[in-house]
C-alpha cells in the first residue's frame, strides 16, 4: 500500500469510520467490517485530505460541478468542489427519486463529476448520471472515499475511490462470527464503545 493509502486507513481507524469486528447492518446482514463516512467527515481536515486525494485524479478534467447524493455525499462533494473550483450540488430523494431541488441545475455541455462516500452497488451514482445526461451536461467521472463493491461498477467514465475495502456479509443463520461466538454488534450503538 502506498503511503497515502496508510494514511487513509490511519485516519478511517483513528475516527472509527472503519470497525472490524462483528456487526449487524441495517440490512440484517452480518459483517466483518463496518464503515461510516460520517464519522471521518467530521473532521474537515481529514475531509479535505481525502477530497484532496480524490480530486487530484480529475484536475485535469475541468470539472464544471460536482453532484453528489445526499446525505452522505453532501459534505466530501463540497469538498472535492472546493480543490475543484467547482460547483457544488446535492441530489435528494423526492417520493424515492434522487432529484436536484432548490434551484440546482446543470447547464448544457457542463462537465460534471459525481461524488459519494461510499460506492456499494452505484445505485444512486447511476441515479445522478441519469439527472447528468438529461440536462445535456456530461458525464467527466465518478469518485468516492470508499469503494466496497463487490461485482466491478461500469459508469462508462474514470471512477477513482480513495480506498477498496473487502467487506464480506453474511445471512445470521450462515454467519462465521456467530458460529465463532463472537457478540454481534449494532454500529451506532453504545455498545460499540
Ligand atoms: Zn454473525
Amino acid at each position: 500500500m502506498s503511503s497515502d493509502g496508510k494514511k487513509v486507513m490511519d485516519i478511517l481507524g483513528k475516527s472509527r469510520a472503519l470497525l472490524s469486528g462483528h456487526f449487524l447492518l441495517t440490512s440484517g446482514l452480518h459483517s466483518n467490517r463496518y464503515v461510516q463516512c460520517a464519522l471521518v467527515l467530521q473532521y474537515p481536515n481529514y475531509a479535505a485530505f481525502l477530497a484532496s486525494e480524490i480530486a487530484k485524479k480529475f484536475g485535469n478534467k475541468k470539472i464544471d460541478a460536482v453532484v453528489s447524493p445526499a446525505i452522505g455525499g453532501i459534505v466530501i462533494g463540497q469538498e472535492v468542489a472546493r480543490v475543484l473550483k467547482a460547483r457544488s450540488l446535492f441530489a435528494e430523494r423526492d417520493e424515492g427519486r434522487l432529484t436536484l431541488r432548490r434551484g440546482f441545475e446543470l447547464r448544457n455541455g457542463e462537465r460534471v463529476l459525481v461524488v459519494e462516500d461510499v460506492l456499494t452497488t452505484g445505485g444512486s451514482v447511476k441515479e445522478i448520471i441519469k439527472i447528468v445526461r438529461k440536462s445535456g451536461a456530461k458525464l467527466a467521472g465518478v469518485g468516492s472515499i470508499v469503494n466496497r463493491s463487490i461485482k466491478s461498477l461500469n459508469f462508462n467514465a474514470p471512477v477513482h475511490s480513495v480506498v477498496k475495502l473487502k467487506i464480506k456479509t453474511f445471512d445470521s443463520q450462515n454467519c462465521p462470527l456467530c458460529k465463532q461466538g463472537i457478540p454481534v454488534v449494532k454500529p451506532g450503538s453504545r455498545k460499540l464503545k
